[in-house]
């Protein structure tokens, strides 16, 4: 199928894109998920706003936090040193979204507002209490991660906010990382995955954050979890205990890639995965 026929305006700055979203227009950033969107006639907007000419590809320390602009591509997060020397959990995260090709093109802040609850990206956010900045026509204001996903593809994000970029809280120094997930195929969008920060002091840990993609309308942070570990030592008890305290995050429901059971049970068993990873990397 083909697009619904459409006007195609080019914005050249961000007061110009916010003056568009407020007359209806749709953002395309990377095009990794509006295109297939538009092409299905899932979404016939009646004008497409192409962003890709803003200054919001920047990628930098901003103090405690790394900041994204909106515009950063996986592929530069995946491949930055920055990020891998500070955030090695979203550059290992990055890794798995699609392909080269996808990566390439899609942006963080698209994977953000596009907000589909398998996404690895919003379960890194989540995890690690990231917050987004998003300017619409009354200015600008700051959404946290854990307020900002509320459904399948449903944002706090109004019609005519611009995402403009994310601020990331680097995790403890020697932190280590996790990202395990099931797909169904090779660089297909996982159907759970779940994401792991830890830090462990002097054999016990200081810091845990873990997050589940798939298995609820949102991705979840799944703090009962992290607070078994707290304070103890990752011994394979431990993680095991602290995974199994991960079904009762979830909120599953059956769909044509998995039923709600097998991705609860999913969710345990990556999460433990994804833990030992973290405590041994
Ligand atoms: C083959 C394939 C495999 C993929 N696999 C994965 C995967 O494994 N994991 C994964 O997470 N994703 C996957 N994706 C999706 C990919 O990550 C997309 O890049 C991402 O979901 C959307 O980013 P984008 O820049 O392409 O956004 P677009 O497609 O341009 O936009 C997506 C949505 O976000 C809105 N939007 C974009 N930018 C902004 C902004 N700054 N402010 C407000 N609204 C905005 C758009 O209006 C649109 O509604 C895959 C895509 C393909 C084609």
């Amino acid at each position: 199928m083909k697009a619904a026929p459409f006007a195609y305006v080019r914005a050249a700055g961000v007061g110009e894109a916010v003056a568009a979203l407020s007359e209806g227009a749709l953002v395309l950033a990377g095009g990794q998920s509006l295109v297939p969107l538009l092409n299905m006639r899932l979404v016939r907007p009646h004008t497409v706003m192409d962003v890709n000419r803003l200054d919001l590809a920047h990628l930098h320390r901003s103090g405690a936090d790394l900041v994204l602009g909106a515009l950063t591509r996986h592929r530069q997060v995946e491949t930055s040193p920055l990020v891998r020397r500070d955030v090695p959990l979203l550059a290992a995260a990055m890794s798995h979204v699609g392909y080269v090709a996808v990566r390439n093109r899609g942006t963080t802040g698209g994977s953000i507002a596009h907000a589909d609850p398998a996404a690895e990206l919003p379960a890194v956010c989540v995890a690690l209490d990231a917050s987004f900045t998003v300017q619409g026509a009354r200015g600008r204001r700051e959404i946290p991660a854990g307020e900002f996903f509320l459904g399948p593809h449903r944002t706090a994000l109004a019609a005519d906010e611009l995402l403009v970029e994310t601020r990331v809280p680097v995790p403890p120094v020697g932190s280590g990382h996790g990202v395990a997930e099931l797909s169904r195929r090779a660089n297909d969008l996982a159907v759970v995955a779940v994401v792991a920060c830890v830090a462990v002091s002097e054999g016990t840990v200081t810091y845990a954050r873990i997050a589940v993609a798939g298995a609820a309308p949102t991705p979840i942070r799944a703090t009962v979890a992290e607070s078994v570990l707290l304070g103890r030592t990752p011994s394979a008890d431990v993680i095991a205990s602290a995974a199994d305290a991960v079904a009762d995050a979830t909120d599953p429901s059956d769909d044509l890639r998995a039923p709600a059971a097998y991705r609860r049970e999913m969710a345990v068993v990556l999460t433990r995965r994804a833990l030992r990873q973290a405590v041994t990397s």
